[in-house]
């Protein structure tokens, strides 16, 4: 019977339906999601390597005899062979053995491993790897190179390479020509030279139907209708007076291209750059303006309790004297408040709700919902943006990020969106100078804060991720804290870190605005948003371990005043050559697309979109810090293909990339 790539993957020899459950957590759940589950990286185990010419760090195919083999009892049981070779001898261990395990290679007279040498115990050793047992000396290995695939508890590298080899050798009815041999290349590649190259021809074929699926979102979108929001001209006049600050021409731009979109009744999806301190927040506030004067409810979304907590400060100074109310729903908040809250969302005595992900629960109804503003989209997931517009029919959507995106990159993963940019920073902002320093000369860097502190200036230390643990994060807060306590007695110094409550933090910070705290040591919570004007030192500890998008929000909270302000990069001395290229553009540069750029180079989308890029949306194949310069192919293509008769050769072509690379949720979508 011939396989249905697209029916379930348990037509697949093997595959029974506990299996299925393991692949499904892998998003494999047909035949065809296995061909285009890509080999991460390969191994070379096509060359066997001499015992004697091994080092630390070696991943390498050895061969020989077993010498002898042993049960250690020690903290932990291991198996542990001696393999000797014509060079030399090598150890294997096992730490996991079934005595079945055991018994078959006591019977055994040779061994072929695979894996990495490592020290144990002083001795050379290859724990857990790869084997095969032989009677009689083995004939040569496997000539292709082996693929290493992403994989998930459960599921070992063996069994998903026999299923992926399955998967290769099968008749395919209904994915056709190319694609295919180029997919089945990639399982099983001869040599690594030919693999950038078929990886290219598929980036094509996926970043193509990747725009093709979001154009067709921005097509249904207009689609949908909704609710016109005319104009706003009494209360942006009225705001406008009360600011104190004229908007600039870059603000001003931008705030007309969203009010020409909110005057149609389409959902508007835009999308607003700005670089951290460029002014988004208040544009916002005049988007906000013409739901109100529209009898409508403009919902503001923040991703931290701070940020919530800031911008409901702004707004109530920039709107109660309009007469409009605005309701701040947090999940820190205390029931009752959280009650009365919900209460004026539901009624609709609230007109602006600013909120954190609070606002995504099911038991927030609004009364009537128009617009719907995001902070830091970067830090939300699809899905949940998504939710939030559910609650209103068709809202129109605004959404902010001070996180610079390269043009290449927004012509893709936005390509659903209308883009503007706010490209200007208000006048009167000092640039901001920043210095490396290497943490030998901290006591100098100390003594310089003590004399900036001294002028009543204030100053940020941020203490970044040591590892990857709030504990150990906040302990080296702490006793970086003890260790300027001492070190600067006559200021008032405090700590904030990310496993304080949300409303601890959120009064140490007002104490730090109100100038009660000169010296601010914090984890990286700081990263987004927060603005205080008076702070104009930035000190950053292990500089060298954060990307420069991380590196510049965190620079980007000083500068936010018309005082000279500085950032100081610690960093440990030894740098990598990439450290010191992203630290370099740090001192160079301080504007946030270039930055944004080098990054891609140097790390790639993932790190610089965080979960829009790294979530539900990533790609199979295409790598955009690779591939981003076939993107005015692909739109070309892809234009082309949408443009085409319904019957002709080219809508089957793109019914049939639709067919292979489409998620799952969108696959059936029309366009
Ligand atoms: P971001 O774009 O990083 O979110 P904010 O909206 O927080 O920036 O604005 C940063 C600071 O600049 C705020 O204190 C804000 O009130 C102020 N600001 C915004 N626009 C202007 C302007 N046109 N002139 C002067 N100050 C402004
Ligand atoms: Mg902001």
């Amino acid at each position: 019977m011939a396989l249905d790539p697209k029916g379930p993957i348990t037509q697949l020899h093997g595959v029974g339906p506990q299996l299925a459950q393991t692949l499904a957590k892998l998003g494999l759940h047909r035949p065809i999601d296995l061909l285009l589950h890509l080999p991460f990286r390969y191994q070379d185990r096509s060359q066997v390597r001499p015992i004697a010419g091994l080092n630390v760090g070696d991943e390498a195919l050895i061969s020989g005899q077993i010498i002898s083999t042993r049960v250690i009892f020690g903290r932990q049981r291991s198996l542990e062979l001696v393999v000797r070779d014509v060079s030399g001898e090598i150890r294997l261990r096992f730490f996991h053995f079934s005595k079945y395990q055991q018994a078959a290679i006591e019977r055994s007279n040779y061994i072929q491993a695979f894996g990495s040498v490592r020290f144990f115990g002083n001795k050379l050793t290859v724990s857990h790897p790869e084997y095969q047992t032989f009677a009689e000396e083995p004939s040569a290995p496997t000539p292709d190179l082996t693929p290493v695939y992403p994989t998930t508890q459960g599921l070992g590298q063996q069994r998903l390479r026999k299923l992926c080899k399955q998967i290769c050798a099968l008749p395919w009815p209904d994915v056709a020509g190319a694609p295919y041999a180029t997919l089945q290349a990639l399982h099983a590649p001869t040599d690594l030279e030919s693999v950038p190259a078929l990886q290219e021809q598929l980036a094509i074929d996926e970043l193509s139907a990747f725009y093709v699926l979001m154009k067709g979102r921005a097509l249904k979108r207009n689609q949908e209708r909704a609710t016109a929001l005319t104009e706003s001209s009494p209360l942006a006049a009225q705001l406008t007076a009360n600011l104190g600050f004229t908007l600039t021409a870059a603000q001003q731009r931008v705030a007309d291209e969203i009010a020409k979109d909110l005057a149609k009744p389409l959902p508007m999806l835009r999308l607003v750059q700005g670089d951290v301190g460029s002014g988004k927040t208040i544009v916002a506030a005049f988007a906000a303006l013409r739901a109100i004067h529209n009898g409508g409810q403009a919902a503001l979304m923040a991703p931290t309790e701070l940020l919530a907590e800031q911008h409901a400060q702004n707004f109530r100074q920039w709107l109660e004297p309009l007469d409009i109310q605005c309701a701040l729903l947090t999940g820190q908040m205390s029931a009752k408040h959280q009650r009365e809250g919900l209460a004026h969302v539901a009624d609709g005595t609230a007109q602006v709700v600013i909120g954190t992900h609070a606002l995504f629960q099911e038991r927030v109804t609004f009364h009537r919902l128009v617009l719907v503003i995001i902070d830091e989209q970067h830090r939300f997931g699809v899905h949940q943006r998504m939710s939030l517009q559910g609650k209103g029919g068709h809202p129109h959507q605004l959404v902010m990020t001070a996180t610079p995106i390269p043009r290449t990159l927004t012509m893709t993963l936005y390509a659903d969106m209308d883009v503007s940019v706010i490209d200007e920073l208000p006048k009167g902002r000092q640039p901001i100078t920043t210095h490396t320093v290497s943490q030998d000369n901290r006591a100098k860097l100390v003594e310089r804060l003590h004399r900036v502190l001294q002028s009543r200036q204030q100053a940020f230390w941020v203490c970044t991720l040591i590892e990857d643990s709030d504990e150990i994060d906040a302990q080296s807060a702490e006793s970086t804290l003890a260790a300027l306590t001492q070190a600067l007695p006559e200021h008032r110094i405090a700590l904030l870190h990310g496993r304080m409550k949300g409303d601890e933090k959120v009064a140490l910070m007002q104490a730090f605005k109100r100038h009660e705290i000169d010296l601010l040591v914090a984890t990286t919570v700081v990263e987004v948003g927060v603005d205080v004007p008076n702070a104009t030192q930035m000190i950053i500890e292990n500089a060298e371990r954060l990307g420069l998008a991380q590196l510049h929000q965190l620079r980007g909270r000083v500068g936010r005043g018309n005082l000279a302000s500085r950032c100081f990069l610690l960093f440990k001395p030894g740098l990598s050559a990439a450290a010191k290229h992203r630290l370099n553009a740090m001192r160079e540069s301080q504007d946030g697309f270039y930055l944004a750029e080098q990054d891609l180079k140097l790390r790639g989308p993932g790190d610089i979109l965080g979960t829009r890029q790294a979530g539900e949306e990533s790609f199979r194949i295409a790598d955009l810090s690779v591939h981003a310069h076939l993107m005015p192919r692909v739109i070309q293509r892809s234009e082309a293909l949408m443009a085409a008769d319904e019957h002709s050769a080219a809508a089957a072509e793109l019914q049939q990339l639709l067919e292979m690379w489409a998620p799952a949720d969108d696959r059936h979508l029309n366009v």
